[in-house]
């Protein structure tokens, strides 16, 4: 049936310079992906967005909010114990929930996270399987510090930090916006 048909490879040099220009790599994308999710986030005090990875693929995500089906932090205020809010559950913990509810497994996966995990969220990740934590922001927690020194000392979890360029997210607003986006 196809022949007859002449084939033929175009290669359109100056569209696809521009398109390796703007095409995000995989930290800027899964970065921005947990960015986005931190945008959902309903307590006031943070918003938090986190994305498990494996081999390129997104297996969970999760903000850090209400348990499902209770009221919001902006809706019923922070339920504050020692400075810190316990209403909201945090966006690893929503990762982890999110992998179990849908029988994931997150062995061997990579958190993209926007700010860094407090302990026990971290404690819960190495324990869920999550070999890499990348973070955009730190975010001081001395218990943390200490446990992750550890972690680290014996190779348990890799930690890098990321962080996004501004220029770079305005230019992919610009292009995804752009009128010659088809
Ligand atoms: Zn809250
Ligand atoms: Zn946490």
């Amino acid at each position: 049936m196809y022949k007859d048909v002449e084939v033929e490879i175009v290669l359109d040099r100056e569209k696809s310079r521009r398109i390796k220009e703007i095409r995000p790599t995989k930290d800027e994308y899964f970065m921005l992906i947990a960015k986005l999710v931190s945008l959902r986030a309903t307590c006031p005090r943070l918003r938090v967005g986190a994305v498990a990875v494996k081999d390129g693929y997104i297996l969970a995500t999760g903000y850090n909010g209400a348990p499902r089906g209770m009221e919001h932090c902006i809706d019923a205020g922070c339920l504050m114990v020692g400075g810190h809010c316990h209403r909201a559950v945090h966006a690893e913990q929503n990762v982890i929930a999110m992998a179990a509810r849908k029988g994931i497994s997150l062995e061997g996966a990579t958190l993209y996270v926007t700010h860094f995990p407090c302990d026990t969220c971290f404690k819960l990740l190495i324990n869920a399987g999550i070999r890499e934590i990348v973070y955009e922001e730190m975010y001081p927690n001395k218990a943390t510090e200490i446990l992750l020194k550890e972690a680290r000392e014996k190779g348990i979890v890799k930690i890098r930090q990321f962080r996004l360029s501004k220029d770079r997210v305005k230019a992919f607003l610009e292009e995804l916006f752009s009128e010659d986006v088809v």
